[in-house]
């Protein structure tokens, strides 16, 4: 199934396939062509099921060719930060193709006045936690009776989180002809209860958890220092007894550096980056699929392309850029039902960023220390006070650590 048998906007369609989205996971399946119709959507769907792009590839379509203006209610800043970043990148992806569609993105925990200026002159589509949206309607800087549409993402974590009687501040400001849409992983009874106050015979979409929406990717974190992680990966790659290995590098350069290392050590590995000819990569996909090559070295971009059913093994030994990247990297394993594991390297100066990553794709993992690669290096996080000694003044790289640490705390 494509993007293009859902109903979408030619504009919508070329945003989406701009951001990668080709095929429609089940529950955009599901739920695109209800929203497109103007019925009220239930939808269980978990983070990774594509849920945001359920919700949001519709009402761009009803946004661009109307007069729609969408409130989406989410629980947490950082659910706020990634539903305003995937509608960012979409109306990035938009461009001069529709009307501009101004958003703003507004949460608790931050000074309200810049979000106060976000909202002048309205907003097309406002993505908000319940209680600093209560603070903005109080300060007159947001007016509800104009928004049609409601989004309720993680409604079951809106509940845990004692947002009901804020909630229901919010649903009596909106008006009652409405289009609304309700998503949540969970329906204990009080979430229920709720969809059944907000909805008006909403669609039923019920994902069921199989294999294929939940692939059975077992995610692995290793402790480890820059240099070691050559040796440490060809040690890993001779343990598993000839599986096949996909490897994610920061550059071609990388691929290639890696390759030869690992071919040096008598391991049969290629490289596989944006340059090569469609020839030579389908040779090495080729060569990848039939097992004749047990590792290859790829960057984001070309290991995109890489589409194998029964591929056991990813590591990233650079890590990603983003938790987008992240995603995909490990979602090259563990396709069609199959399980697969996805091991990423983390060394002192990557730690904070792996902890953002973590936190972005709502995972923790433990830190592994692997016998004769134990890190001589440690993170700046796993340092309680560093620079506090008298006399001890921190380095340049010591003090970008710790500003991206305090960052990420913030
Ligand atoms: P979500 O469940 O909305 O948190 O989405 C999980 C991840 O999948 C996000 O990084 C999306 O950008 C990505 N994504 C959503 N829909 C698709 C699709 N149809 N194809 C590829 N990636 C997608």
């Amino acid at each position: 199934m494509s993007f293009a048998t859902l109903g979408l906007s030619p504009a919508v369609l070329l945003a989406a396939s701009k951001k990668s989205y080709i095929t429609p996971t089940p529950v955009q399946a599901a739920v695109i062509p209800a929203v497109l119709w103007g019925e009220d959507v239930l939808a269980q769907a978990a983070t990774g099921s594509g849920k945001t792009a359920a919700y949001v590839l519709p009402l761009l379509h009803l946004m661009t060719t109307g007069s729609s203006k969408v409130l989406i209610l989410v629980p947490t800043r950082e659910l706020a930060v990634q539903v305003g970043d995937e509608i960012k990148g979409l109306l990035a992806a938009l461009g001069k193709m529709t009307r501009p569609i101004k958003l703003a993105t507004v949460f608790g925990g931050v000074a309200i006045n810049p979000q106060m200026m976000q909202l002048r002159g309205g907003a097309d589509v406002l993505v908000a936690t319940p209680g600093r949206l209560l603070d903005l309607i109080d300060k007159n800087s947001v007016r509800l009776e104009f928004f049609n549409t409601l989004v309720l993402d993680e409604a079951d974590r809106l509940l845990d989180m004692g947002f009901a009687a804020e909630i229901n501040r919010i649903l009596a400001l909106l008006p009652a002809k409405r289009q609304s849409l309700f998503f949540s992983a969970t329906f204990p009874d009080e979430v229920t209860a709720l969809a059944e106050g907000i909805l008006h015979q909403p669609s039923h979409v019920t994902i069921e958890n199989t294999e294929i929406n939940q692939p059975d990717i077992l995610q692995r974190a290793i402790s480890v220092d820059a240099h070691a992680r050559t040796a440490l990966l060809a040690q890993l790659i001779q343990d598993n007894g000839g599986q096949r290995v996909l490897v994610f590098v920061a550059s071609k350069q990388g691929a290639e550096q890696l390759a030869n290392q690992l071919y040096a050590k008598g391991i049969n590995a290629a490289p596989f980056h944006g340059e090569f000819s469609q020839g030579r990569r389908n040779q090495v996909l080729a060569e990848f699929k039939s097992g004749s090559l047990q590792v290859v070295v790829a960057t984001d971009l070309a290991g995109r392309g890489i589409d194998i059913d029964g591929l056991p093994f990813v590591v990233n030994y650079d890590l990603p850029r983003s938790p987008i990247d992240y995603t995909h990297r490990i979602g090259r394993t563990g396709r069609n039902g199959a399980s697969g594991c996805a091991i990423s390297f983390v060394t002192a100066a990557t730690e904070a960023h792996f902890r953002l990553i973590e936190s972005r794709t709502h995972i923790r993992l433990t830190r592994e220390v692997i016998a004769s690669f134990e890190p001589q290096q440690t993170s700046a996080l796993a340092v309680p006070n560093p620079g506090g000694v008298k006399g001890v003044r921190m380095s340049k790289k010591d003090k970008l650590r710790a500003a991206a640490a305090r960052a990420e705390k913030e």
